[in-house]
């Protein structure tokens, strides 16, 4: 090499800012620069004929010799290094990271390898401090991850709520809905009950006044059994209007939900004898009502009242639409759970094509127009006995009669 070759050399290779070091087979050191000695911190060619080694860790030592000897036999260029971190001594015994590379060169027949080595502290420290940053961000995405989650449960909470409120509001909706619809059936219910006063009360009232003014001209003794008789009628005829004020009473508390059932143990024979004896009242000419007379042992948890407004709509109803001369039978069972009451007659029945609306309120057969009533007797039984987890239900031909059965718990709930 000339000499200005050699300066121009001197100059570029001092001036790389890699450190370079150059050492022989035996690892001893032969040339460094002066990026290399100021990393390592020493002076100019203090370096010179020390080994490499003492520009390593001590703890690199064991691990050393071996990687330089394996990559003096491949003898080509690379990297040092690969997938382990690797550290430089600083002579003032601190330690720090490094990357070099290894260049084998021939120089004279004789082995030489160039390191160029370069001091990564600040990458190292700013990779570090990028971990701790990722650290940190993660934690807060992590923190933040669960107070999202915990808005999203109150907000599941919230709407919950808010579900929950309208709701509510649509309860209150249909409340005051069915509220206005009771308030409106109550109304058709008062301009029914009206026109039937007016159609209903016409025929009983002009009769009790035909009756007692009959009673103030049987003026002598021996006319009693005409005045007996028109007091009868009079009776009856109060009786009657009476029943269809109870009736209509009855349907308003239905309506209005405000009735109270009265429950008691009574014998059903009570009930029936009762009935009867009132419906004796009603017979007309040759009549007959059969009813058992073996029940003393039957007796119901129930509410009393009922049983016999039941029974007694269902034995006035079979004398009313049956004709004279014929027989009404009243047939009780009862098991374990249940007591039947089953009410025959042989009375006109029930069309065909009434049958299924009979149970309707104000509905009353095409052939039963002619005979007093109010099509409401039917309906208010039903509610109560389906009120008390009871049934009715009948069989019925036209001009043959017809069978009505009742069915009741023993026990009320
Ligand atoms: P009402 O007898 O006052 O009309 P109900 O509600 O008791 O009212 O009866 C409704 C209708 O059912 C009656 O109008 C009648 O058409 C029919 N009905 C009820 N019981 C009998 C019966 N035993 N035989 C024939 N028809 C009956």
């Amino acid at each position: 090499m000339l000499q200005n070759e050699r300066d121009i050399f001197n100059v570029l290779f001092e001036a790389v800012s890699e450190g370079v070091i150059v050492v022989d087979t035996r690892q001893k050191i032969i040339l460094t620069n002066a990026s290399a000695e100021r990393m390592f911190g020493y002076d100019k060619s203090e370096l010179v004929d020390k080994d490499l080694i003492v520009l390593i860790p001590q703890e690199h030592h064991a691990t050393h010799g071996a990687h330089v000897e394996g990559f003096l036999k491949q003898k080509e260029s690379r990297q040092m290094g690969r997938g382990r971190d690797l550290y430089g001594a600083h002579k003032n015994g601190t330690v720090f990271p490094v990357e070099a590379g290894l260049n084998p060169l021939q120089i004279n027949g004789e082995t030489f390898v160039m390191a160029l080595v370069i001091d990564i502290s600040i990458r190292k420290q700013q990779e570090l401090q990028l971990q701790e940053l990722n650290t940190k961000l993660e934690k807060k995405v992590f923190e933040r991850t669960l107070e999202l989650s915990n808005t999203v449960e109150a907000l599941k909470a919230v709407n919950l709520d808010r579900d929950a409120e309208i709701k509510k509001r649509i309860e209150a909706q249909n409340k005051t809905k069915d509220a206005l619809k009771k308030e409106k059936e109550l109304n058709e219910l008062k301009t029914k009950f009206l026109s039937l006063v007016s159609h209903e009360f016409k025929t009983p009232l002009s009769g009790i006044l035909t009756s007692a003014m009959l009673l103030g001209k049987y003026k002598l003794s021996e006319q009693q059994d005409k005045r007996d008789k028109h007091i009868k009628t009079i009776s009856d005829k109060v009786h009657y209007l009476n029943n269809i004020l109870n009736d209509f009473l009855s349907i308003e508390k239905l309506e209005t939900g405000k009735i109270n059932y009265k429950f008691n143990t009574f014998k059903i024979s009570k009930v029936v004898n009762e009935v009867v004896y009132n419906a004796n009242m009603l017979l007309k000419e040759g009549q007959i009502i059969n009813y058992p007379e073996s029940i003393d042992d039957y007796s119901l948890y129930q509410d009393e009242k009922i049983v016999e407004l039941a029974l007694s709509n269902l034995v006035h109803n079979a004398i009313k639409y049956s004709s004279e001369n014929t027989i009404v039978d009243i047939e009780i069972e009862q098991d374990d759970k249940f007591t039947s009451f089953v009410i025959k007659d042989n009375g006109i029945g029930i069309p065909i094509n009434d049958q299924k609306r009979i149970f309707n309120r104000y509905f009353r057969a095409e052939n039963a127009l002619l005979t007093q009533g109010t099509g409401i007797g039917l309906n208010i039984v039903k509610s109560h006995l389906e009120n008390l987890g009871g049934s009715i239900s009948f069989k019925s031909e036209e001009n043959k009669g017809s069978v009505f059965t009742i069915i009741i718990p023993n026990k009320a709930k």
